[in-house]
């Protein structure tokens, strides 16, 4: 099976929120996970910028700056970007949020799962009217989606059951990761399940 053409389903992973980012905390006088404020800061002076995102410890509300670029020439910076960072722009914020390469730049130990909702419905392998099942899977921001939780939960299975069926490769990702990536093709053999 090839990935081109219509999927027959297609299932968006959807993070709940920004990951987290531990940190140790100078009023608490501990490590804490710092939360996501959604929330950048500006400072402007003499035509350059510096930008964070600013994340809040959740005993105490101390803020930890996150830099995302430093004294950078305003003329450097994109309008666009620059106008949605003014405005906390929700996409904006978690396409930073959940970028490594900043988190990493920053020294930053961040979350390494965060809750996620599936838009797309679930799938009763023994009900559904087909023999083979091509599921697209879109995961836009880089998440570590595990496949065996993801099938267990929308196939209403246990995870023992998944890991089976993907030994058995009766499920398996095109790709052949155990991890969603960006665009994961997951082909089901519906009718052997059903014959199991
Ligand atoms: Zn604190």
């Amino acid at each position: 099976m090839s990935n081109k053409g219509r999927p027959d389903r297609i299932w968006h992973i959807v993070p709940l929120r920004p990951p987290a980012v531990r940190r140790h905390c100078q009023h608490c006088q501990r490590r804490q996970w710092f939360i996501c404020s959604e929330k950048f800061r500006l400072n402007r002076t003499h035509g350059r910028i510096d930008i964070w995102l600013i994340y809040k410890c959740p005993v105490c509300s101390s803020t930890w700056n996150c830099t995302l670029f430093s004294r950078l020439k305003v003329a450097q910076l994109n309008e666009d970007l620059h106008r949605r960072m003014v405005a906390n722009d929700r996409r904006t914020v978690w396409r930073f949020a959940f970028d490594r390469g900043v988190l990493r730049a920053n020294q930053a130990e961040w979350e390494r799962t965060v809750d996620y909702r599936v838009e797309g419905e679930p799938i009763d392998l023994q009900t559904v009217e087909t023999d083979t099942l091509r599921i697209l899977v879109t995961c836009p921001l880089p998440l570590p989606v595990r496949v065996e939780g993801l099938l267990a939960r929308q196939f209403g299975l246990s995870r023992s059951r998944v890991k089976g069926l993907l030994l058995d490769g009766l499920v398996r990702l095109e790709a052949g990761s155990k991890r969603i990536q960006e665009d994961t093709w997951i082909l089901v053999d519906v009718a052997a399940i059903r014959a199991l």
